[in-house]
Parts: structure tokens; sequence; C-alpha cells
């Protein structure tokens, strides 16, 4: 099993790459994000860890160029703040998992361990909510069966809102998820998008899925089925 860190503080980078290797795996360094990206691009490993904070390329756009050109290997971010945003925004892009600085390498050890079960018996690439169906792969919708036409924004706010479904999103969080920009209460930006998804994917079908929560934000639940 092959792993590569991209590390630039050299005290952190050092320490993994021999702890990693005592346990038994091949271990690569990079010590900034440029030549990390490269490595993780041709270097057919099993498993990225990867620092957020990087010299010349941080580790979300690592990751962002990785996963565009479809590399799959899990990624396992290395994040020095405790912000719940930062941990999203990883998980939202694509990371598989993440430890916040400092940490016990046993614990990094376990992490990787597990990632590299779960590599084996992959991640479903459709996720799925009563009868609708998001290829997250060809980026098709399916609703009852029936193909639905999004564009690029409703498809990223409805696999948000799948993904994280029976969990009210404040538009706070869906405005700098999806549109990358800080939540300006001004704009109606995100009930006209919300409005023309439900348009597609509720309002021709039932059961209805997407609810809003006054004064909260928007949540995505299958109704139970008695
Ligand atoms: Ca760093």
């Amino acid at each position: 099993m092959k792993i590569l860190i991209v590390e630039d503080e050299p005290k952190t980078g050092e320490y993994l790459r021999q702890g990693l290797s005592e346990a038994g795996f091949v271990v690569d360094l990079a010590r900034d994000g440029l030549d990390g990206l490269h490595l993780a691009a041709t270097g057919d490993y099993d498993l990225l860890v990867l620092d957020v904070m990087l010299p010349r390329m941080d580790g979300w756009a690592i990751l962002q160029a990785l996963r565009l050109s479809a590399h799959e290997m899990p990624v396992l971010f290395l994040t020095a703040r405790d912000q719940i945003d930062d941990r999203v925004r990883g998980l939202e892009l694509g990371a598989d998992d993440y430890l916040v600085k400092p940490f016990a390498f046993a614990e990094l050890l376990a992490r990787v361990r597990s990632l590299l079960r779960r590599g084996r018996n992959k991640e479903p690439e459709i996720l799925t909510a009563a009868d609708l169906e998001i290829d997250l792969l060809r980026r098709r919708v399916r609703r009852g069966g029936e193909r639905v036409d999004l564009t690029a924004k409703e498809f990223a706010l409805l696999e948000l809102l799948v993904r994280r479904q029976g969990e009210v999103l404040p538009r706070s969080l869906i405005a700098s998820q999806v549109w990358d920009m800080n939540f300006d209460s001004d704009t109606n930006v995100i009930e006209v998008a919300v409005r023309r998804l439900r348009a597609k994917v509720d309002e021709p079908f039932e059961p209805k899925l997407i609810r809003t929560v006054r004064g909260m934000g928007y949540v995505l639940e299958t109704p139970e089925v008695s």
C-alpha cells in the first residue's frame, strides 16, 4: 500500500513519514502543494494525507484538481483549524475524512487503515432519497425513473440537500457551499434557486421532499412510510 503525505511543516512531515513507514506502508512526502498535486496525479497512490495550508497551492485546490481529473483515491485532510465550515468544505469537495491538529499518531493510523479498507469496497456513486436518484459520476438526476435536467448550481444544491438529508441547512451554509459566497440577507438567490429546483424535482412528483423551515433554512426529508 502506497501513501502520499503532503505536508510543508518539516517536523510533522518527517514524523508521519517515519510512523507510516514503520507501520508497513510505502510512503512519499511532498513539501508543497504543487509538488504534492504532481505526485498525487502521477504516482498511483492508495491514499493521500493532505495538509490544508500549504505553500504554492492549498489542500482544497489540490483535492479539487484531483477529483476533477477523476482521481478517486481516498483523502484524509489534516486541518489546524477547528472550524466546522472548513471540515464541511473539505468533505463537500470530496475528502473522505479529516483530523484536526494536533492529533495522536495512533489516531491517524486508525483512520488510514479504515480508509484503505473502505477504499476496497467503494462508496456508491449514486445518492438517493425516496425515488430520487443522483448519479454523481454522470451528473444526472432521476425522479421516479424520469430524467430531470438541472443547472450546475441546482445540481450542487440538490446534492448538498440529499447528502445531508434530515438536517436543516441554514441559508448561510448553502450560500458558502453552493455559491462560495458569504450570505447576504438582501439577496434572494437561494430562494430563487430552491424554487426552481422544487419546480423540477418536487412539484410534478409525490411525496414532496424539500421543505422550508421558516426562519432557519431548508431540509430534504423522506416522509416516513407507514
Ligand atoms: Ca501547513
